[in-house]
């Protein structure tokens, strides 16, 4: 199927209040043009060079997402246009965020990356640095960044209990945080391989790139 079918028939499957983020890492400015032409606004990349590169040739109006694992001294190139940073996983990449937000003057939306696999290789937080860094109220004074909500992947397998397990950790996790932060509202979780699952578990917001794209040759 062709990209701009592939993104009509995934819209069918996911409700409207659910953020479909077009992951477009490692493919080529026709490509994501053509889901532009489709409509889609947002992508999401996960190298920063990457992102900034497409952010200056490509149309002004997408909303481009930094879904991987960010470098803190890459944070400045994209300080100035980055609409959401999912993946932040330590209050030094926070606090380096706040600084070049402010430099730019604005403030940068992100969301906290939560370790819910099995696999080690997987950054975030865990629940008790997650409670440690809410109780701290460090939060409050990083003005130029603005906690939007939480981000996880679950372990990579083809088991879907155990995905639904790790989705259900991380929905339950979100709105307990939702009380005692109230404005958040984003809980960015599913990729192509179990976005159905990530939806039933509350997800607002699926980052799905082959299921859209095709494989990807490199990652
Ligand atoms: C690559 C990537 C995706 C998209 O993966 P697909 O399986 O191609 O949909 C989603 N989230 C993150 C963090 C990624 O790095």
């Amino acid at each position: 199927m062709s990209i701009s079918a592939n993104i009509k028939s995934i819209k069918t499957k996911i409700p409207e209040n659910v953020t479909l983020v077009a992951v477009s890492k490692t493919k080529s400015y026709n490509e994501i043009l053509e889901a532009y032409h489709a409509g889609q606004r947002v992508f999401g990349e996960n190298k920063i060079q990457e992102m900034t590169q497409k952010w200056s040739e490509l149309p002004k109006d997408i909303e481009w997402h930094m879904i991987g694992h960010v470098q803190r001294n890459k944070v400045k190139y994209m300080a100035a246009y980055v609409a959401l940073i999912h993946g932040v996983d330590s209050l030094k990449l926070l606090k380096e965020i706040n600084k070049q937000a402010k430099k730019v003057q604005r403030v940068v939306p992100c969301l906290l990356q939560i370790h819910i696999a099995e696999e080690e290789t997987k950054f975030g937080f865990d629940r008790e640095e997650l409670k440690a860094l809410i109780d701290s109220r460090v939060l409050q004074e990083l003005e130029h960044v603005q906690i939007k909500g939480l981000m996880g992947m679950a372990t990579f397998t083809e088991n879907a209990k155990q995905i639904r397990k790790e989705f259900k950790t991380l929905g339950a996790m979100y709105r307990a945080l939702r009380k005692e932060l109230p404005d958040i509202t984003e809980l960015s979780m599913g990729m192509s391989g179990d976005y159905p699952i990530a939806i039933e578990e509350g997800s607002t917001m699926v980052r799905i790139g082959s299921s859209i794209f095709g494989a990807r040759n490199k990652t």
